[in-house]
């Protein structure tokens, strides 16, 4: 008979990756919280990746005050963490496999040039405008209706080509887009499963399909709630959430314990509560059992 550590643990590798434009909040602290409980009810590893790649956003040190209110809080992740603005070789040899295959193509269109609403009309798709030169950098969708699973969400199914069109994966202030650094870096570094913030939901058929095209496996997802403020507009931090109260970390990891639909747990450690947390959690979303 096969012992418990002759079974091979399937493996997991998930992430938290804020973006420090500030500090962690009440909001911010819900995707961390689930990632962090996803990946260790399944033993998995749990990487940390600074989103600082939209430089203009970016807050000097709120990458350290994030990393300083993980650890208060008791969320340790595994290894080192990863700053996208160290990682832009990489995004550089994404583009030019895509380049190469011709499924980029530049885009001269202004803002005031585009529809204020809808999918990218195509206007530069088939070659740039004469005269105009390119601007931003857009990735070719395909037709079809992309199909997936969300562990919170259930079933979905966006027609990308559809509702947003060729999506811009290099700016034109010269950034890489979000949607091109994120589906990058998921399989550079082996992500198996993605826990954020619902607000991203829409934003994971266009990820899976520029994925494909990069031959990387995208990984499950699983979108979890947003904090809303009294007017029902996402809590962020630019709308100027308050940052977590850390110095009473039990408050505060039980408001987005609670957030995530649980009860709040009566405990008077921090230990207690993620071992409990833990329980419950993979009680509702699965566990290897260890
Ligand atoms: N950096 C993004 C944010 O802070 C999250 C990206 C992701 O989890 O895919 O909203």
């Amino acid at each position: 008979m096969a012992s418990a550590s002759a079974r091979s643990k399937p493996v997991y590798r998930g992430r938290f990756a804020p973006s420090p434009s500030g500090p962690l909040h009440n909001g911010s602290l819900i995707a961390a919280m689930a990632s962090f409980l996803d990946a260790r009810a399944q033993q998995g590893q749990w990487l940390l990746r600074i989103e600082d790649i939209d430089t203009p956003r970016v807050a000097p040190g709120a990458d350290k005050t994030i990393m300083h209110q993980l650890r208060v809080l008791g969320m340790q992740w595994d290894g080192e963490p990863v700053w996208q603005s160290q990682r832009l070789d990489v995004y550089q040899a994404a583009f030019d496999t895509l380049l190469a295959r011709d499924e980029v193509y530049g885009c001269a269109c202004t803002r005031q040039e585009l529809p204020s609403e809808g999918p990218y009309p195509g206007t530069c798709r088939h070659g740039l405008p004469p005269g105009r030169q390119p601007r931003a950098w857009r990735f070719r969708v395909p037709q079809g209706v992309e199909r997936f699973h969300d562990r919170w969400h259930g079933p979905q199914q966006q027609d990308v080509a559809a509702e947003t069109g060729d999506f811009i994966i290099k700016r034109a202030d010269g950034l890489w887009a979000y949607q091109m650094v994120v589906v990058v870096d998921d399989g550079e570094q082996g992500i198996t499963h993605i826990v954020r913030g619902a607000d991203l939901l829409d934003s994971t058929a266009r990820q899976r399909v520029l994925a494909r095209h990069l031959g990387i496996d995208y990984p499950s997802v699983m979108h979890v709630p947003l904090l809303c403020d009294a007017t029902g507009r996402k809590l962020s931090k630019q709308n100027h959430a308050a940052a977590m109260d850390i110095t009473r970390p039990l408050p505060t990891l039980n408001k987005a314990w609670q957030a995530l639909g649980f009860e709040a747990l009566a405990v008077n450690d921090m230990a207690s509560f993620w071992q409990i947390a833990l329980e419950r959690w993979a009680a509702r979303y699965g566990s290897t059992g260890g």
